[in-house]
């Protein structure tokens, strides 16, 4: 194709398997460097593990390119940026990373050595707030050595995403100080809105764009509620009815439950084998080698495994355990199907998954309580989305990552859109009318509520939190207690997605994010009685 006849092909490719030691690009990657190379502005948006990287990282290296130099970085996370910078070291490239510390010695490498590296990481404090590292870049940028702009992670820029970062916003006026010198952005944030912000904050002109769906069409989602021993039997039937004599993975939370799983497949005549770190290498290999060349079929395993690990045609991803956050979800049911054939992704869930997750992730030492707060809010995402039968499963995994996706494209890809169960009208009105009203009464008392929280108080539950902060005396305790929970959850769902509640991402006193929710512009309406709340659902055949 034409991209193969671009001047910069040979030294791209020469880079990808010598430098990289990769044998092909994934969706996007060539297009977003060759477009780099030559001079323009690009704009990419890739799913979390999609390989972005490897988009500003690769042509930084090359030499063929309309502009040369050094790379400058902007990433929000030191600790992420540590990372890349280790791992470029590891493939023996010259890399920097700017910290408070290390400005004074930048300046000899950066402006006085021939040996400049190649990508220079900077924090977005440092390059707004920094005179030293404005002085490096005013040199380089005189004496023509600034290739490009990297802006990682560019959502943080928009005041409209979750993420939004104070320095960011300085970035817009790299255009102007260094004209001639391309940026390129790359998110994992698909929502329209934060990425038309992207565009113009930083001011990119006539820019490459370089965009994907994160949906994976040929994927069908199921999610089932576990009912005890069955688990294991519902398996082995789906297996054989379904996928016989095919390769498929199988999560588990735990190393023991990997084994035991596995052994009593095997009892029921499959062809299983576990895997998980407690293992020896040389076990593990041989394991991972006997499913890749297909004497073992199912793997059963934990999280550890597939980072790295290649594999085309798995039919099935099955999730014995509740997954900890969706995420992680996305990724793992995402090694099905990558050969474009279909296959599908069962999730088994319970209540007790969950409460095992939590005690799980409170036990662990060593982590801030930030990171704990972090992991169980991914939980409970989990959770609602396992409960939450009323909606395509696709357009609830892509709203995780703010895509806004038609159910009608689902093609009754998932367990949802395939029940098409009898739609019931509902007008809920003076719920939704109590639910913005304990917001607005906690929010004129200075108090902060969040969903969960809100949840809480509509059910009238008694659970510690709602009791500590006394939410059991407000008279809206318990006004939601007849709503079928499938119901309250799409209530929920639907205030925000109406803007009568707007759920926001803010630090709390630790300094820790969390999602608070406030009144959005639409709710006065609602609170005025000028218009009714009218939801259309389906009841949820297994409660
Ligand atoms: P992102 O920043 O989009 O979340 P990364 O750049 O960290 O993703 O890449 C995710 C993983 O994919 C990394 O392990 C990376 O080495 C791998 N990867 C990236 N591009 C390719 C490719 N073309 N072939 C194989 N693996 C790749
Ligand atoms: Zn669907």
């Amino acid at each position: 194709t034409s991209l193969s006849l671009s001047p910069y092909y040979n030294e791209i490719m020469d880079k990808l398997r010598g430098v990289f030691k990769l044998s092909q690009f994934r969706t996007n990657q060539l297009e977003a460097i060759t477009a780099a190379l030559d001079g323009r502005d690009v704009f990419v948006l890739m799913p979390t593990g999609g390989g972005k990287s490897l988009c500003f990282q690769l042509p930084a290296l090359c030499t063929s390119g309309k502009t040369k130099g050094v790379t400058v970085v902007v990433s929000p996370l030191l600790a992420l940026m540590k990372d890349q910078v280790d791992n470029l070291h590891k493939k023996r490239i010259n890399a920097l990373l700017s910290n408070a510390e290390t400005v004074g010695e930048d300046w000899q490498q950066l402006v006085k050595s021939e040996n400049k590296p190649d990508l220079w990481y900077v924090t977005p404090e440092k390059l707004r707030d920094s005179p030293k590292v404005n002085e490096i870049l005013s040199i380089l940028y005189r004496n023509q050595k600034l290739a490009r702009f990297v802006i990682d992670e560019a959502h943080c820029i928009s005041t409209w995403g979750q993420d939004f970062r104070d320095a960011y916003t300085a970035l817009g006026s790299l255009r102007e100080k260094y004209p001639s010198v391309p940026i390129m952005a790359l998110t994992a944030t698909a929502n329209r809105r934060t990425v038309a912000d992207i565009v113009l904050q930083l001011r990119l002109k006539d820019h490459a764009s370089f965009t994907q769906s994160f949906n994976r069409p040929n994927l069908k989602y199921y999610v089932k509620n576990k009912k005890g021993e069955s688990v294991i039997v519902d398996i082995a039937g789906f297996i054989q009815s379904k996928h016989n004599g095919e390769a498929g993975v199988i999560y588990c939370n735990t190393r023991a439950k990997c084994e035991s799983v596995a052994a009593s497949l095997r009892e029921r005549g499959l062809s299983a084998a576990h895997f998980h770190a407690g293992m020896p290498t040389e076990e593990k290999e041989f394991t991972v080698h006997s499913w890749q060349k297909g004497t073992a079929l199912v793997i059963v395993a934990t999280i550890a495994f597939g980072m790295g690990i290649d594999k085309a045609d798995v039919r099935f991803v099955i999730h014995h355990d509740m997954p900890k956050s969706m995420s992680g979800y996305y990724q793992e049911t995402g090694r099905a199907g990558r050969d474009g054939k279909p296959a599908d992704c069962v999730m088994y869930y319970s209540g007790g998954d969950a409460s095992r997750l939590m005690s799980q992730i409170k036990k662990t030492e060593g982590v801030t309580q930030d990171s704990i707060e972090r992991q169980v809010n991914a939980v409970l995402e989990v959770m609602q989305f396992a409960q939450n039968t009323s909606e395509c499963r696709r357009v609830q995994i892509l709203r995780h990552f703010d895509e806004d996706f038609s159910k009608a494209d689902c093609a009754r890809g998932c367990d949802t859109c395939e029940a098409d169960r009898e739609l019931i009208s509902t007008n809920v009105t003076q719920h939704a009318q109590a639910a913005l009203t304990v917001v607005h009464l906690l929010q004129s008392r200075g108090d902060s509520i969040t969903l969960p929280q809100l949840r809480a108080i509509l059910r009238g539950s008694k659970n510690v939190e709602t009791l500590s902060k006394q939410h059991d005396q407000l008279q809206q305790h318990g006004h939601c207690k007849e709503l079928p929970k499938e119901l309250l959850e799409l209530m929920l769902s639907s205030l925000i997605s109406y803007n009568m509640l707007t759920n926001t991402r803010r630090a709390n006193r630790s300094g820790f994010h969390t999602d608070y929710l406030e009144l959005g512009p639409n709710a006065q309406e609602l609170l005025d009685n000028e218009r009714d709340f009218v939801l259309n659902w389906h009841r949820n055949a297994e409660q």
